[in-house]
């Protein structure tokens, strides 16, 4: 059994669904962080359990092949980008891997699989940032939490962010500097300002920035817009306020100071209304691209009813309704859904009805109305579907499910479930939304292959 301090040569053979390095020493997993496949190193354990070790690369005896120098000075410090050391083909690679792994092993599937998508861009791909803003002995930080920790780490650059978002941070640190704008400790729960968070709309150019605040108002906000407003695209500035002692980034309460509260965008040619509340993707160019081969799967026509769960402000549904015979989105976020009827007002949809709630409930509503759709949308956050919906998705009884995931091992758990309730997955494709980060996206089509009676 390994020990603390054991220290020998180890080769780097997988990866972990984080996007950490593993190898095998006498049979046992070694974890090592900041390690490609095909490395050989020197290995120094920091922690020895009985079924698993973790270690430190003490040195890099031979480099695998996929190893590329990283862009951005924070990559050690920054838990943000698991791969940003390795080649983009490999990490290509490395995701395509772990959709498929999640399928055998959590689903017990191995269903046909298409290549990988790519991110139309590995940098600046990313249309959403939320800067924690802290100041400790006097120094004022505004960056990234520090891997594993709700330590700040001064952010230069970003490398994933829109160049504007850098701009912006520079503008407050000015700003609060001069103005002598407290700040807010989890410690103690008292200071003003928690948060900056910002959007950009890609397709349109328009930025959102959103102050968090553990208050009601914002001191001296007028010289803050002035100097915003030098800022290419600039389009709103809204106040969100959150008093409570959590780590929830976001209050529900929000304040527009200047501009609409909101900015627009454009995905999959559908117009689209971003609030800060609503979900949105991160990754606009590489949403078209996955909605793209969601519409694929979905194939619809003008005889289809379509039934979008879980649809945030309706995007997905939205860039499928013009070429369907109905449409029903639901979605838990109230902000979300009156966003989703606005986008929908807006690209002058008139066949399109959206209902805020819990996916399970209003599926069995709906269910209990008769509706019969012939294709039910499934996009659910990270955890997955309810049991309850699967079987009630079942129970509507569509032809196919469209289930576009953020995360592999919920989404195998799910097609497996479904399988159960005899839906069989046609196809899957993964889909890099979160270039040089351990996450993958993937959609897949699943059919009813049960005889109709
Ligand atoms: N399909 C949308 C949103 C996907 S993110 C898009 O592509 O933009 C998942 C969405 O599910 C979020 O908007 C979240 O608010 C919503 N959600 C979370 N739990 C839910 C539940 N129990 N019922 C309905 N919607 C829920």
């Amino acid at each position: 059994m390994l020990k603390k301090n054991d220290e020998f040569n180890l080769k780097i053979t997988g990866y972990t669904s984080e996007g950490g390095g593993v190898g095998k020493f006498d049979g046992q997993a070694v974890f090592v962080e900041n390690t490609a496949i095909g490395d050989e190193i020197l290995c120094h354990i920091i922690k020895a359990k009985s079924t698993y070790a973790v270690g430190k690369a003490m040195k890099i005896i031979k480099p695998s092949k996929s190893r590329t120098e990283p862009e951005c000075e924070a990559f050690k410090s920054c838990g943000g980008c698991s791969f940003a050391h390795i080649k983009y083909e490999d990490e290509l690679k490395a995701k395509e891997q772990k959709v498929k792994d999640a399928f055998s092993r959590i689903g017990g599937l191995t269903p046909p699989f298409a290549p990988i998508i790519a991110s139309p861009e590995t940098t600046r791909y990313r249309n959403k940032a939320q800067y924690p803003v802290r100041r400790e002995n006097g120094v004022l930080s505004i960056g990234f939490y520090a891997k594993k920790s709700h330590r700040v780490i001064d952010g230069g650059d970003c490398l994933l962010q829109p160049l504007e978002f850098t701009e912006i941070i520079e503008v407050f640190r000015k700003w609060i500097n001069y103005n002598n704008i407290t700040v807010y400790s989890e410690n103690t729960n008292m200071g003003l300002l928690r948060h900056i968070y910002l959007r950009k709309a890609f397709a349109t150019g328009e930025i959102m920035v959103c102050v968090v605040i553990n208050g009601k108002t914002l001191p001296c906000y007028e010289a803050l817009l002035e100097e915003l407003k030098n800022v290419d695209g600039f389009k709103t500035l809204v106040l969100n306020i959150n008093r409570k002692n959590t780590n929830v980034v976001l209050g529900d309460e929000c304040i527009s100071l200047y501009g609409d509260g909101y900015i627009t965008d454009i995905l999959c040619d559908v117009k689209v209304k971003i609030s800060p509340l609503s979900f949105y993707q991160v990754n606009r160019n590489g949403a078209e691209l996955l909605y793209g081969k969601a519409a694929q799967y979905a194939d619809v026509s003008k005889d289809d009813d379509i039934l979008d769960l879980y649809c945030g402000t309706g995007t997905i549904g939205l860039s499928m309704a013009s070429k369907a015979k109905s449409l029903i989105g639901v979605e838990i976020i109230p902000e979300a859904i009156e966003d989703a009827k606005i986008n929908a007002s807006l690209n002058n949809f008139d066949n399109t009805r959206f209902i805020c709630g819990d996916a399970s409930s209003a599926a069995e509503t709906l269910k209990a109305e008769g509706i019969t759709p012939s294709t039910i949308i499934l996009d659910p956050p990270r955890k997955g579907c309810a049991p309850e919906l699967l079987k009630t998705v079942s129970e509507i009884n569509p032809e196919k499910i469209v289930y576009v995931s953020c995360d592999p091992a919920t989404l195998a758990r799910d097609c497996s479930g479904l399988r159960e309730l005899g839906y069989t997955v046609q196809e899957v494709t993964p889909v890099d939304m979160f270039p040089r980060t351990s996450h993958v996206e993937s959609v897949a089509l699943l059919k009813n292959d049960l005889p109709l009676v």
